[in-house]
Parts: C-alpha cells; sequence; structure tokens
C-alpha cells in the first residue's frame, strides 16, 4: 500500500523577516555575501582595491530577524562586526543582465556580517573555507525589509555602526566598487538566484571587535537599523 511520505521529524521552521510596514514575512532562502566591495576596508584588510569582489555564503538559519541577543560565539577571540546593504530578491533568475537586475529586487535591509576575523585570517593563509568564520549560527543579524515599492531603489546614502554609542564604521552607499546591479549580474552567472535569497553587499572600512556587553547597531539612510547585544 502506497501513502504520502512523512518526514521522520518536524521539518524545521523557514527563516523569514518582517517586511517593513505590513505584517507580512519574507521567507529566506540563501544567504550569499560579498567580499570587499568598498575600497577603503579592501586596504584595512591588506588587499589591493582593485582586486574584484568575490563571493562566499551563509546557511540561511545563520539569519537573526531584528538582531536581538547575540551569544559571543565559541572558539574565537576576535569576534567582528561588519555593517551591511542588504539586497533581499523578489524574482529568480541566471545570467540575469545588469540591465534587468534590479527587476529582481523585492526590497533592501541592513544587515551584519558577524565574523571570526582570527578564524578568517588563518583560514585565508591556509587557503581553507570560511564558512567556520563567516557561517556559524546567529552570524546574520537582519533588519527589517523595506520594499521598493516603498523606498525605490538604494544607490547612494549614509551607511554606519556604533557600539555603545560611538561610530566604528562609516561610509556611503555610493562608494560600492561594485553597485547592487553589478553584483546581481555577476553572481547569477554562479548561481540561479530565487525569491528569498538576501545578498550581503560588502561592508566600509572601520570593521572591529565586539565585547560581552555590547551593544551594536548598524543603520542606513531610509532602510532603518538593526541592534544586537553581546551576551
Ligand atoms: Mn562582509
Amino acid at each position: 500500500m502506497s501513502r504520502a511520505a512523512e518526514f521522520v521529524f518536524p521539518p524545521p521552521a523557514i527563516p523569514a523577516l518582517q517586511v517593513a510596514g505590513t505584517a507580512a514575512l519574507f521567507p529566506v532562502r540563501r544567504i550569499y555575501c560579498v567580499g570587499q566591495n568598498y575600497a577603503a576596508h579592501a586596504r584595512e584588510m591588506g588587499h589591493d582595491a582593485r582586486t574584484p569582489p568575490f563571493f562566499f555564503g551563509k546557511p540561511a538559519d545563520a539569519v537573526v530577524p531584528g538582531g536581538g541577543r547575540i551569544a559571543y560565539p565559541s572558539r574565537t577571540k576576535n569576534f567582528h562586526h561588519e555593517v551591511e546593504l542588504v539586497v533581499a530578491l523578489g524574482k529568480a533568475g541566471a545570467d540575469i543582465a545588469r540591465e534587468d537586475a534590479l527587476g529582481h529586487v523585492f526590497g533592501y535591509a541592513v544587515g551584519i556580517d558577524l565574523t571570526r576575523r582570527d578564524l578568517q585570517a588563518e583560514a585565508r593563509e591556509k587557503r581553507q573555507p570560511w564558512d567556520t568564520a563567516k557561517g556559524f549560527d546567529r552570524a546574520a543579524p537582519v533588519g527589517q525589509i523595506y520594499r521598493t515599492a516603498d523606498v525605490g531603489h538604494v544607490s547612494k546614502g549614509a551607511i554606519w555602526f556604533k557600539v555603545n554609542g560611538a561610530i566604528r564604521q562609516s561610509g556611503d552607499l555610493a562608494d560600492l566598487i561594485w553597485p547592487v546591479p553589478d553584483i546581481i549580474a555577476e553572481l547569477s552567472k554562479f548561481f540561479a538566484l530565487a525569491a528569498g535569497d538576501l545578498i550581503f553587499t560588502g561592508t566600509p572600512s572601520g570593521v572591529g571587535p565586539l565585547q560581552r556587553g555590547d551593544r551594536g547597531e548598524g543603520g542606513i539612510d531610509r532602510l532603518g537599523t538593526v541592534a544586537v547585544e553581546i551576551v
């Protein structure tokens, strides 16, 4: 006799972000990230600013909707903040033309690419993958998603990060080496993108450590803020 297959245990909940000004949720499918997309940050990491940006990923369930309390992660002594513009895709595509790219965007948010900087440095040195440095649990706090229908497309505007009220990162989206349409076009050459994908677009200079007890807050003009408390 046949019947519909059942899961051997309940499937995990789909990670989701609040859509600003609505009661709706944005279901997260994948999290892609761009490395070194602001010249000043590439330089502070010891790289030539002309080096093309590159991609890495985080698991979708690393997302921390709206920020909040984050436990200081295990196996690091140098836990860093990277505030970033996050692009939320609402339409699938592969080999997307640069001119068509913005049509795939559902909205934008503020995100924090939390990083075990010591493990990242070690991985880079040993030419090993970055997963333990970038893809750990709760490594991707993201604020509310602001729909393009409400805020349009963001290509300029202040991006900042404060630790305990003091400015640590300060930049402008106009300084992205690869703007959003270029990122989507390039990323879609490697992966078939889909609705629900998030893209962290890189961080401006000023990255630095977070300690237990710190309150970190990131913001972008028109896109609100996201705050974390390290416990
Ligand atoms: Mn980053």
